[in-house]
C-alpha cells in the first residue's frame, strides 16, 4: 500500500520533503467493512489548513499521518452487508491507494450517469460549494453582475455558469490567456481578466461597466484590492475562499493592510460579506445533485479536469495548485479504473 504521509508543517510554500512517500502492508477488512482500492485521489486547497497546526473550522493531519482527502474507490472486498466486490464509492481515504472503510462514510455511484472522477470535482464537494454559495449568499439576479476569481477552477468555473443559468453577467478573474480564453469560448463567460496582467485592475473596471453585484471570493489579496472599489451598494460577497493567503505565514499581508479600505466599503455601501464552509448546507446537496446532473446531461454545465498520474506525484501537483499551475479540477490517477 503507497501511502503519503506528513513530514513536516510547512511555515510558507509547501515543500516535496513535507511530504514522505510510505509503503505499508495492504489493510485486512474486518467484519462490517470493505477493503477499497482507490482509483482517483482529489488535491484541494483546503489541504494547506490540515498542513497546518494553526487553529481552523478542521482539526490538522497530525505529523506521520496519511494526508487527508477525498477518494473515488472501488470495492475490492467486502465484509459489509450494503456493498459488494465491483462497487464504486465516494470516499474519504486520503492520500493512499488501499482503503478499509466502514461503509458509514461511503457514497455508491453510478459510472452510467456521469463519469466517477466528477463525483469529486463538479458534482462533488467543489460543485456544491459554489453553487451553496451562490444560492445561498451570493442570490444574484437577472442582469445583475458576478464576479469570481480562480474561475478556471472546480469551484470558480461552476460559479460562473450557474451565475448565467441564473441570467446574471459573468466575469471570470483566471491566471493567463489561456485560461482567460477557455471560460470565454469553452464555458461561455462575458468577459474574463488575467490577474497577472499589469493593467488588472483597469480591465476589471473596463469589464463591469455598471460595477459588481455578486463577488464570489475565492482568492483575495490583489484580486481583492481590485474588486472591492468596483462593488454596488448592497453586493453580497460569499467568502469561499482566500487561496492568495494560505502560504503566507502568520501576520505577512505582503506588505498591505486592506482592512479600513474594506470596512469602510462595507458601511459605505452596505455590503454583505458572509464566509462559509460548504458542509454547514448538507441539508442542500441532493437539490444541488439534482439540478447539476441535469445541466450537466443537458451540456449547459460544463467541466475540466486537470489529471495527474501517480500517486507519488500528488505532492507536486499540490504544491502546483497553490500556485495556480492546474488547469481545470485537480486530480489524482492513483490507479486505472
Ligand atoms: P482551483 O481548482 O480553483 O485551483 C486553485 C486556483 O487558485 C489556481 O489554479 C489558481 O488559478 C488560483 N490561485 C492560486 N494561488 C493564487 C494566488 N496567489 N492568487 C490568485 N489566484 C491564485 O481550486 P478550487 O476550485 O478547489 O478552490 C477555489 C477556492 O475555493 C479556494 O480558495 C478554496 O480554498 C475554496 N474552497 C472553499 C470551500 C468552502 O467550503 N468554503 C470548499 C472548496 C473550496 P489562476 O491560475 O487562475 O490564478
Amino acid at each position: 500500500n503507497m501511502r503519503i504521509l506528513l513530514a513536516s508543517r510547512p511555515t510558507a510554500a509547501p515543500k516535496p520533503a513535507d511530504f514522505t512517500l510510505d509503503r505499508a502492508a495492504i489493510p485486512e477488512p474486518s467484519e462490517g467493512q470493505v477493503l477499497l482500492k482507490i482509483l482517483y485521489l482529489s488535491l484541494d486547497p483546503y489541504m494547506r489548513g490540515r498542513m497546518s497546526a494553526a487553529k481552523s473550522y478542521a482539526a490538522p493531519v497530525e505529523i506521520g499521518a496519511v494526508m487527508e482527502g477525498g477518494t473515488v474507490a472501488r470495492v475490492e472486498r467486502s465484509l459489509h452487508a450494503s456493498f459488494k466486490e465491483g462497487d464504486t464509492v465516494l470516499s474519504h481515504s486520503g492520500w493512499q491507494s488501499y482503503a478499509v472503510a466502514n461503509g458509514s462514510d461511503l457514497r455508491k455511484l453510478d459510472p452510467a450517469v456521469a463519469p466517477i472522477s466528477t463525483a469529486l470535482g463538479v458534482l462533488g464537494m467543489p460543485g456544491f460549494t459554489a453553487w451553496a454559495g451562490l444560492q445561498n449568499i451570493g442570490r444574484p439576479k437577472a442582469e445583475e453582475t458576478v464576479v469570481v476569481a480562480a474561475a478556471s477552477g472546480a469551484v470558480g468555473s461552476v460559479v460562473g455558469q450557474i451565475a448565467r443559468l441564473r441570467g446574471a453577467r459573468a466575469v471570470g478573474i483566471a491566471g493567463g490567456r489561456e485560461k482567460c480564453a477557455f471560460l470565454l469560448e469553452d464555458l461561455g463567460f462575458d468577459a474574463a481578466i488575467d490577474h497577472r496582467g499589469p493593467d488588472f485592475a483597469d480591465q476589471l473596471a473596463r469589464a463591469c461597466p455598471k460595477g459588481i453585484d455578486v463577488y464570489f471570493e475565492n482568492v483575495g489579496g490583489r484580486v481583492w484590492d481590485a474588486v472591492f472599489p468596483l462593488l454596488n451598494t448592497f453586493a453580497r460577497i460569499p467568502v469561499c475562499g482566500l487561496i492568495a493567503q494560505y502560504n503566507a505565514t502568520p501576520g505577512d499581508t505582503g506588505g498591505a493592510d486592506r482592512l479600513d479600505g474594506t470596512m469602510r466599503s462595507v458601511l459605505t455601501k452596505s455590503l454583505s460579506i458572509r464566509g462559509f464552509i460548504q458542509r454547514e448546507f448538507a441539508s442542500q446537496r441532493d437539490q444541488f445533485y439534482e439540478e447539476a446532473s441535469d445541466w450537466i446531461a443537458k451540456g449547459k454545465l460544463r467541466y475540466r479536469e486537470d489529471i495527474v498520474d501517480g500517486l507519488e506525484n500528488a505532492p507536486t501537483a499540490f504544491i502546483g495548485l497553490l500556485e495556480g499551475r492546474n488547469f481545470g479540477k485537480l486530480l489524482i490517477r492513483v490507479a486505472k479504473e
